[in-house]
C-alpha cells in the first residue's frame, strides 16, 4: 500500500472544518496515513485529532495562520517532504484548491481537484463541468494530492492521539493579509450547511391575479423566511439575470445564487422552489436534493414531469404568508 499524508488546515480561529474529518474518515478506510496540519493552533488542532495517523505533523506561527498562497505552498510542501507520503489527501476548500496545485508543480506530481470518491485502488471519481460530469481515473504520477469536496465523504469523529512534530518552515512574503470584505451575517443568505434551500423564480416578479406586481411583498416573504429557518437561498438564471439588468426586483439576489446547469449544485436535504417552472436547466441543480418541493400555479409545470417529489398547486405568497405566521 502506498503511503498516505492527509493534510489539514485550520480556521482563522485554529479549529478544524468539518472538512477536515470527512478528509480523514475518506482516508482511514484506504490504509495507514500520516497527518499534517497547517495554520493557527495547527499542533493542538492536529492531536486533537491524530489518533489514527503513524506520524503527525504541523505548521504553524502568525505567517502561518492567514490563507495566503505563499505561506500555504511553503508549508504543504514542507509537510509533503517531512511525510515522504505518495498519496496527500487534502480538503478541498477554498484556501487549498489555490495552495495545492502549486505544491504539486514544485515536488513535480500532479493535483485533483473536486474529487467525491476513492476507490480502495486509488481511482478516483471526479466532476467535471460544474458537476454534469463524473470521471473516474487514476495516475502514476507521485506525489498525487486529491482535493477532497467537502460534504462528498462521511465524517470520522475526533479522536486524540499523539502529539505533533512541528516542522520550521522560513519563506519570504510580499502579499499582506489586510482582512476579509464579506456581508453581514443577516445579509448572508447562501448558507451551504444548512438543511433547506428555498428557491425563488421570477414569478415572483410578474403580475399576480390582481393584474400587478407584489415585489416588495415577495422579497418581504422570500427574506424573511430565510432569516427565520437559516435556509439557504437560491435563485433561478430568469430571476438572477432580472436583477442585473438593473430593474427594481429583488436586490438581495445574485448570480451567486443562481443554481441550475449554468449556475450551482447546491447539497442540502429538502428543496422548496417557489414561483419557478421547473425546466430543465434549472432542475439540473437539484440532483444533490434528497427531498424536492415545488409551489406553482401551474398543474403543468415542469415540477409535475417526475422533477418534483411534492408538488403544491397553489399561489406562492399564499403559502408563504401562512408560513410566516406558522414561524
Ligand atoms: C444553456 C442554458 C442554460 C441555463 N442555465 C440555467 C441555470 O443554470 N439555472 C436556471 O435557473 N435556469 C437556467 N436556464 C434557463 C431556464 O431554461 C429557464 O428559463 C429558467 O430557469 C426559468 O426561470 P423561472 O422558472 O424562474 O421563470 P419562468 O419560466 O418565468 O417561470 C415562472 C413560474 O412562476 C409561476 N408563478 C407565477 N406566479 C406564481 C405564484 N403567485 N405562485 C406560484 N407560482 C407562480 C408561473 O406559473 C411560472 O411557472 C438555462 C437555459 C439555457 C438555454
Amino acid at each position: 500500500m502506498e503511503k498516505i499524508l492527509v493534510l489539514l488546515h485550520t480556521t482563522d480561529e485554529g479549529a478544524l472544518p468539518k472538512a477536515a474529518l470527512e478528509t480523514i474518515a475518506a482516508a482511514a478506510v484506504i490504509g495507514a496515513y500520516d497527518l499534517g496540519v497547517i495554520g493557527a493552533n495547527a499542533a493542538a488542532a492536529a492531536q486533537s485529532v491524530s489518533a489514527g495517523a503513524a506520524a503527525v505533523f504541523a505548521v504553524e506561527g502568525e505567517q502561518f495562520a492567514q490563507s495566503r498562497y505563499a505561506t500555504d505552498a511553503a508549508a504543504a510542501e514542507a509537510i509533503a517532504k517531512a511525510s515522504g507520503a505518495a498519496v496527500i489527501f487534502a480538503t478541498g476548500t477554498m484556501r487549498f484548491n489555490r495552495a495545492l496545485p502549486g505544491v504539486a508543480c514544485r515536488l513535480n506530481g500532479a493535483c485533483e481537484t473536486h474529487i467525491v470518491a476513492i476507490e480502495p485502488d486509488l481511482k478516483v471519481h471526479r466532476w467535471y463541468y460544474r458537476q454534469r460530469m463524473e470521471a473516474t481515473l487514476s495516475r502514476a504520477a507521485r506525489p498525487w494530492i486529491l482535493l477532497l469536496e467537502p460534504g462528498a465523504f462521511e465524517s470520522a469523529p475526533a479522536a486524540p492521539g499523539a502529539a505533533a512534530t512541528p516542522i520550521a518552515v522560513t519563506v519570504e512574503t510580499r502579499t499582506t493579509v489586510t482582512g476579509y470584505h464579506a456581508p453581514n451575517a443577516d445579509q448572508q443568505t447562501i448558507r451551504p450547511d444548512a438543511q433547506l434551500l428555498l428557491v425563488a423564480g421570477a414569478g415572483w416578479t410578474k403580475k399576480q391575479k390582481d393584474g400587478a406586481t407584489h415585489t416588495p411583498e415577495a422579497a418581504g416573504l422570500i427574506l424573511n423566511f430565510v432569516q427565520k429557518t437559516q435556509s439557504s437561498l437560491g435563485s433561478s438564471k430568469s430571476l438572477v439575470d432580472l436583477s442585473g439588468e438593473g430593474q427594481s426586483v429583488l436586490p438581495f439576489l445574485s448570480h451567486l445564487h443562481q443554481v441550475g446547469q449554468t449556475g450551482s449544485s447546491p447539497r442540502h436535504r429538502k428543496g422548496l422552489a417557489t414561483c419557478c417552472h421547473g425546466e430543465e436547466p434549472h432542475v439540473v441543480g437539484w440532483r444533490f436534493i434528497n427531498d424536492r418541493r415545488a409551489i406553482n400555479l401551474d398543474a403543468a409545470c415542469g415540477w409535475s414531469r417526475g422533477k418534483a417529489d411534492v408538488l403544491y398547486v397553489a399561489d406562492s405568497f399564499e403559502v408563504m404568508r401562512e408560513l410566516e405566521k406558522l414561524l
